[in-house]
Order: C-alpha cells, then sequence, then structure tokens
C-alpha cells in the first residue's frame, strides 16, 4: 500500500519519531520535517517514563531497546511524596526491591532530549529535515503540497500530523479547538541545583519528588544534563496567565508570586522559586473526543495534535502507540487501501484516548489543588496497591 508513496511526517516529537524509525523498518519512504534548527535545540521538559504496555512496547517493536537501556536515567523512577509542611509521606527510594525490564510495574525515566536522539540515531541519514516549520498544506489531485516558514514546499502523497498540541495539520482535518481544564502549571528550570538549592537537591535525590495539599501540586525532576524542572500546578480561571499582569519573563517577579501562593508551604520549596532562571506559564488545554472528524485517504494525527490532554504521565507513551498502531494498519496488509487503514488506526487510537482523557479532565482538581484530605486518600489508596 505505501510502495511508491511519500509520506510527510510533521513534527519530531516521540510520535513523530518512532513513527518514521517503524515505517522505514518496513521500507517505506519517509520524511520528518521539524521546526526546530537543528537536532542541537534543547528539548523543553525534563524526565518522561515510559510504560510496559505503551512507550516500552513500541520502543521494543523499533530496535532500539538496548539504545535506550544504555540511557535511561537508572533510579529517577523512584517517588517521593511530601505534604506542604514538607513531611514524607512515601518514599520510595526506601523500596527493596528494583524493577526491572519486562516487569510490568517498571517505568523507567529517560531525558527527554536522550529519548529524541536515540529515536534519530535509528533513522535514516537525512531523514529529519530541520528548520521546517509548516504553517500549512494544499491539497492537489489527492497529493498534498507542504508549506513552510522558511519559504520551501514539499510534496507528499500521505501527511502524519504529529506537531503537538498547536498543530498546523490539524486544522485539515477538524475545526474542533482546545479547551481549557481549568487548571495550570508554572514551569521552572533550574540548571545547577546541587549550587542553587543545596537542600531540594538532597530532597530530591535524582528520583521524582512530589509535594501534594493546600490547593497545590509541586513536582520537581531532575533532567538528564544536571538540571532540574519543576512544575507548580493549581487552578486558576482562564487567561489568567495575561489577566494577572505576571511577566512570566521575569524570574523575580514569579518566584515573588509563588512565594505568596504557596505562603503557608514549608519555605523549603521557596528554594526552588528563588533558584529557577526560566519559566513558562502553562494553561493545560486538552481537545474534545467526542466528535470526530471525518476520515480521510491521505490525512491523519497521532499523539497530542490527536488528543491533548492534561499531563498524566501517559502522553508520550500514547504517541508512541499511536505510531505503533499506525504503523500497523498502514503495512499489516490487512486493509484495502489507505483509507481503510487510516480509519482502521483513528478508531483504536480514539477509543483509547476518549476515555482516559475524560478520566483525566474530570481528576483535574485531584491532581491541581488537592486537598491534604484527597492526598491523605490517594497515600492510603497507593499503600493498599502496594500491599
Ligand atoms: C508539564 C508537562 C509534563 C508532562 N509530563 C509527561 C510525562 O511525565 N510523561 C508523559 O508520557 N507525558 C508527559 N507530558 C505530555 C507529553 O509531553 C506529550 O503528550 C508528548 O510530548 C506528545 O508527543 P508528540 O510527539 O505528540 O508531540 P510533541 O512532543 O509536542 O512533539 C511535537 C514536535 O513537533 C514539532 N512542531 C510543532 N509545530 C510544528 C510545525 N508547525 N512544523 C514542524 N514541526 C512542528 C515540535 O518542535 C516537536 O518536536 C507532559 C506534558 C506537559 C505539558
Amino acid at each position: 500500500m505505501l510502495s511508491e508513496k511519500n509520506i510527510a511526517i510533521v513534527g519530531g516529537g516521540p510520535g513523530g519519531l518512532t513513527l518514521a524509525r517503524l515505517l522505514q523498518m518496513k521500507g517505506a519512504q519517509v520524511k520528518v520535517y521539524e521546526r526546530d534548527f537543528s537536532q542541537a535545540a534543547r528539548v523543553q521538559g525534563a524526565i518522561v517514563d515510559l510504560h510496559f504496555d505503551s512507550g516500552l512496547k513500541a520502543m521494543e517493536a523499533t530496535g532500539l531497546m538496548e539504545a535506550f537501556k544504555a540511557n535511561y536515567m537508572k533510579g529517577a523512577d523512584k517517588y517521593r511524596l511530601l505534604d506542604p509542611q514538607g513531611n514524607m509521606l512515601m518514599d520510595e527510594s526506601q523500596r527493596d526491591e528494583e524493577p526491572v525490564f519486562g516487569d510490568e510495574h517498571f517505568r523507567p525515566e529517560i531525558d527527554r532530549g536522550a529519548l529524541r536522539d536515540l529515536l534519530i540515531d535509528g533513522l535514516l541519514p537525512g531523514t529529519v529535515v530541520w528548520d521546517s516549520q509548516l504553517i500549512g498544506l494544499r491539497e492537489i489531485e489527492d497529493k498534498w503540497e507542504l508549506k513552510f516558514e522558511n519559504g520551501m514546499t514539499a510534496a507528499a502523497d500521505l501527511v502524519i500530523g504529529s506537531d503537538g498540541y498547536r498543530s498546523k495539520v490539524r486544522p485539515y482535518l477538524t475545526d474542533l479547538k482546545a479547551l481549557y481544564s481549568g487548571a495550570a502549571i508554572i514551569q521552572g528550570e533550574i540548571d545547577h541545583p546541587e549550587v542553587a538549592c543545596p537542600e531540594m537537591y538532597e530532597l530530591v535525590n535524582q528520583g521524582n519528588l512530589m509535594a501534594m495539599g493546600d490547593g497545590a501540586t509541586l513536582v520537581v525532576q531532575p533532567r538528564g544534563d544536571g538540571g532540574f524542572t519543576f512544575y507548580a500546578a493549581s487552578m486558576y480561571p482562564e487567561n489568567w496567565g495575561i489577566s494577572s499582569g505576571i511577566d512570566f519573563g521575569n524570574p523575580i517577579e514569579v518566584s515573588g508570586y509563588l512565594k505568596k501562593h504557596f505562603a503557608n508551604w514549608n519555605p523549603v520549596f521557596f528554594m526552588l522559586f528563588e533558584a529557577s532562571e526560566h519559566f513558562t506559564w502553562r494553561p493545560l488545554n486538552y481537545f474534545p473526543l467526542s466528535i470526530r472528524w471525518a476520515y480521510k485517504s491521505n490525512l491523519t494525527l497521532i499523539g497530542d495534535a490527536a488528543h491533548l490532554m492534561p499531563p498524566n504521565g501517559e502522553g508520550v507513551n500514547l504517541a508512541m502507540l499511536d505510531a505503533l498502531d499506525l504503523c500497523a494498519c498502514l503495512t499489516s496488509g490487512r486493509h484495502a487501501n489507505l483509507k481503510e487503514a487510516i480509519s482502521a488506526y483513528e478508531d483504536i487510537m480514539f477509543e483509547r484516548a476518549a476515555p482516559l482523557c475524560m478520566e483525566t479532565i474530570d481528576g483535574i482538581k485531584d491532581f491541581a489543588a488537592p486537598t491534604n484530605e484527597s492526598v491523605k486518600e490517594l497515600v492510603r489508596s497507593l499503600s493498599n496497591t502496594k500491599s
């Protein structure tokens, strides 16, 4: 079905790169058009954990598992959960048994940049076309012309949008826009936490630190380059990032706001705010998945471009699983033509993502604005699951 066909994947995130690798393993002609200027552009965000039946399953299928094992961050999957006063509620760093690959509960963490690099290394040279920010598509008969911001164009028989939550491919399938979940994150970056906030550095202990309660959640994660990324989540009115008047480009102003917002918390957490050199305001949006778009024979979406949802630990995993399922539908020989293959993939993708998105939206307050009682309940349920 794919012979003599040019496939354009727009966006070289985890979904797009996994798909490119899987399709190339089947002999397909693939290009990945990525807006970053080069591979050296720093990938935003900290670590991501891959799950047994999704991200790791897709990674296994790429044949790059050995490279993954050489690059994952040992021990970074261990959680510490604190209350706002800094009391330890759970501490996985004390656990006796270490999970191993093959154990369905093992969720190894990897730096996003390392994940991107190992997926790119698995592609044929020249597959990723850098500095290619898609600005629009034009359908000419049953093919596509892709137009890029740098003035270049490209032609493709099949376009797959894996260009994330602000997808420029998505409008050619649906005009459904993202909705605001009610929660937002202020993301901070600390390049040298061992010097800038040594007490927090000790507390994070190269694992995942979460502090929850009093209407807020704080997550601190190590990055592969030794830095920290942290996320401060709460419920905010829509567009609060603008209406608050806070200049998110001014670290002193943001840090001042966060210290007031977390005024009842143990001041040990303030070190994070004071040490952050860079902040980003991230409203958490989602695509409503109850309404579907009409199938096309030459266009589809994977990952966030298809089913953006607030962070629930599944986003990268779902994007990679979409890639696995789309590749299987396109290459299994079970479908009569491209439209049937794409419709089979989209059915699987929607059936998986829609309930997960709904669950995440229903539980958004438990994540972004937990009460001290709801955190105790969470600890009780986690302890019961483990025992
Ligand atoms: C704060 C936060 C924390 C998260 N934590 C986790 C986690 O722990 N685990 C997890 O599984 N998920 C997590 N997620 C979700 C996860 O980041 C996404 O679901 C995942 O990255 C989606 O992968 P993707 O390949 O679909 O898109 P993306 O990762 O968004 O990749 C899109 C790619 O397309 C490129 N691009 C964008 N526009 C264009 C264009 N016009 N032309 C060309 N290229 C373009 C981008 O540069 C990028 O490389 C988190 C999300 C947030 C916001």
